[in-house]
C-alpha cells in the first residue's frame, strides 16, 4: 500500500566459484530489506551467466554486447572471476577489468573493518575500534596494461618482458580529491597516501608532488605520505591511527587484502568499483576471489558481499539502509554465527538467515 516505490535496477553477474554462492546470499539480503520497506523501494534483478563456463563454451568471458548491455543499469553486482581452466589474466580482464575500465570505475572504495566476536590475527585490546578506508586507484598505474614480451626477440631462455606503470596528473588528482572528501565525512579526518618513491622515480614522485598540492586544498584534513612497505608494516603494527588511505592500483590491491586478513579474513572484505561523476554504473563486489578450494560446499562467507550491498544502497543513496545492513552484520557476528573462515561451523546459508533476521534488530 501507499505510493508506489523506487525501483532499482541491478545486473547481477555472479560468476565463477564461490562468486555465485555469495551473490545469491546478497540478493536474498537486499531483496529482504525491500520487502521491509513498505513498498518505498524494490529491486529489478538481471542476471548475467558469465565468466569461465561461458568461456569453456563461447571462447568469452562475456558476450560481445555485454558492455552496452550493462551501461544502463543503476549499479552492477558482482561476485568473483576465475576458474582453473582459464588463465588468470584472461579471465581477469575479459570481464572484470574490462567492466571496470570501461565503465572508468577509477576509485576503487575498500573499507576494512573489525566486526565484534570475529578474532583477528592482532589481538590487539582495542581491535573492535579499528576501522579504516584504502582508496585505490582503479583505472591506470601498475594495471594500465603497459608492456610486452619478447621485445628484445630473444629465444628460449632469454626472454626480455616489460611491465610498465601509468601515472596521469588527472589520475591521481581525481582519487586523491575523492580520498580526501571521504576522509571528510569520517571522525578522523586524515588521508595517509602511499608510494614507493623512492625507488619509483617518476610516476610515484608525479604522485606524491599531486598529493602535496591537492592536500593544499583541504587545510583541515591530516596528511601523511608513507612508504608502502612501511605502511604494511604499520597496518600490522599500529593501525590506531589510520582513516584513509590513498594509493596506486597494485599497492592498495595488496594492502587491502593485508587489511582484512587482520580485520579476520579476506572473506569479510566488501569492495565498491565507482564511477564517481555517475556517467557509467558502478559496480559492487567482495574483495576475495572465486576460491575454487570450497566452492560449491555451501561453506564460502557472504559477509563481504553483503558488506558490498550495504556500499551499493549507500551509492544509491540510501545510506540509512547501508547502515541497517552493517548493524545486521556486527549482530550476526557478536551472536557468534560465524563461518569457517572466522573458525565456525555456519553454512554460507546459516550466515544469511541470520543477517535477514537481525534486519529486524533495528
Ligand atoms: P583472486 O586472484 O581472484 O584474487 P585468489 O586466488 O587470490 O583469487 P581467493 O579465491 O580469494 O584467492 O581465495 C584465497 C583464499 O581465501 C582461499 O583459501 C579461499 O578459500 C579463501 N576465501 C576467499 N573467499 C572466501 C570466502 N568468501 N569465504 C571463505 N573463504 C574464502
Ligand atoms: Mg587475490
Amino acid at each position: 500500500p501507499g505510493t508506489p516505490g523506487q525501483t532499482y535496477r541491478i545486473a547481477a553477474i555472479p560468476g565463477d566459484g564461490v562468486g555465485a554462492e555469495v551473490v545469491a546470499a546478497g540478493r536474498t539480503v537486499l531483496d529482504a530489506l525491500a520487502a521491509d520497506s513498505a513498498g518505498a523501494f524494490d529491486f529489478a534483478w538481471t542476471e548475467f551467466p558469465w565468466g569461465c563456463a561461458h568461456h569453456e563454451r563461447t571462447g568469452r568471458m562475456m558476450d560481445e554486447d555485454g558492455l552496452d548491455r550493462l551501461a544502463d543499469f543503476d549499479a552492477l553486482y558482482f561476485g568473483a572471476v576465475g576458474w582453473p581452466t582459464v588463465p588468470d589474466h584472461v579471465s581477469l580482464w575479459g570481464l572484470r577489468l574490462r567492466i571496470c575500465q570501461s565503465f572508468d570505475q577509477w576509485a576503487n572504495v575498500r573499507p576494512v573493518r573489525f566486526l565484534p566476536g570475529v578474532r583477528g590475527p592482532l589481538r590487539a585490546a582495542d581491535e573492535h575500534e579499528l576501522d579504516w578506508v584504502v582508496v585505490r586507484e582503479n583505472s591506470e598505474g601498475e594495471y594500465a596494461g603497459l608492456g610486452g614480451r619478447n621485445l628484445a626477440g630473444r629465444g628460449p631462455g632469454g626472454e626480455v618482458a616489460v611491465q610498465s606503470a601509468l601515472f596521469t596528473e588527472v589520475g591521481c588528482e581525481r582519487v586523491m580529491r575523492y580520498a580526501f572528501d571521504l576522509a571528510r565525512t569520517r571522525r578522523h579526518r586524515k588521508v595517509s597516501s602511499v608510494t614507493k618513491s623512492n625507488a619509483q622515480q617518476y610516476g610515484m614522485v608525479l604522485w606524491d608532488d599531486v598529493f602535496r598540492r591537492v592536500a593544499a586544498d583541504y587545510p583541515d584534513v591530516e596528511t601523511e605520505s608513507v612508504l608502502v612497505d612501511a605502511m604494511a608494516a604499520r597496518f600490522v603494527l599500529r593501525p590506531q591511527d589510520l582513516s584513509v588511505v590513498v594509493a596506486s592500483n597494485l599497492n592498495a590491491d595488496i594492502l587491502s587484502d593485508l587489511g582484512s586478513a587482520l580485520a579476520g579474513s579476506l572473506g569479510l572484505a566488501a569492495s565498491a568499483n565507482l564511477n564517481p561523476e555517475r556517467r557509467f554504473p558502478s559496480m559492487f563486489e567482495p574483495v576475495h576471489g572465486s576460491a575454487p578450494d570450497i566452492a560449491g560446499r555451501g561453506v564460502a562467507n557472504p559477509i563481504g558481499a553483503v558488506g558490498s550491498a550495504a556500499l551499493l544502497l549507500d551509492h544509491l543513496g540510501r545510506p540509512a539502509e547501508a547502515a541497517r545492513l552493517e548493524r545486521a552484520i556486527a549482530a550476526t557476528t557478536a551472536a557468534g554465527v560465524l563461518p569457517r573462515d572466522l573458525g565456525g561451523t555456519a553454512t554460507t546459508a546459516d550466515v544469511t538467515a541470520a543477517l535477514v533476521d537481525h534486519l529486524g534488530d533495528a
